[in-house]
């Protein structure tokens, strides 16, 4: 007897709808903006209208950008400016390597955000499936 294969949705390319995530275009076209303020996604795209406020992106972004500027800027800084830290006065050293640090995680995060709705994209993980990854939805 032949076993029946579960229906799975067409395959989206992976690499291609991070790409476009990250380049905060819609992951689907590639064409139209994904966010229509800083970090609040177009619910309907306005090239294609694919629904794009069925992604539910939540901590993912915030947890991503902290782990990018955590580990890849704030560790070198401190590894390059350690022996500067001591010796020069708070006034100087807190705004020097505040602001910067600050700029780079304002910047990154909305584009590390369009990656992972296009990741999410790709992969077909709605606010449906929340049953299968959040613990808030377990009933
Ligand atoms: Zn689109």
């Amino acid at each position: 007897m032949r076993r029946m294969e579960p229906w799975s949705p067409p395959p989206r390319p992976y690499f291609r709808s991070l790409r476009r995530g990250l380049a905060e275009k819609c992951p689907h076209c590639g064409k139209a903006k994904l966010f229509y303020r800083y970090l609040k996604v177009e619910p309907v795209c306005q090239t294609c209208g694919h629904d794009l406020d069925r992604y539910p992106a939540d901590d993912g972004p915030a947890y991503f950008t902290i782990l990018l500027v955590g580990h890849l800027i704030i560790v070198p800084i401190l590894i390059i400016f350690a022996p500067l830290i001591w010796k020069v006065s708070p006034w100087v050293t807190v705004p020097a390597l505040v602001i910067p640090v600050m700029i780079i995680t304002l910047l990154a995060l909305p584009r590390i955000k369009g990656g992972v709705i296009g990741v999410l994209y790709a992969l077909n993980v709605t606010r449906a499936d929340a049953r299968f990854h959040t613990a808030d939805a377990a009933d």
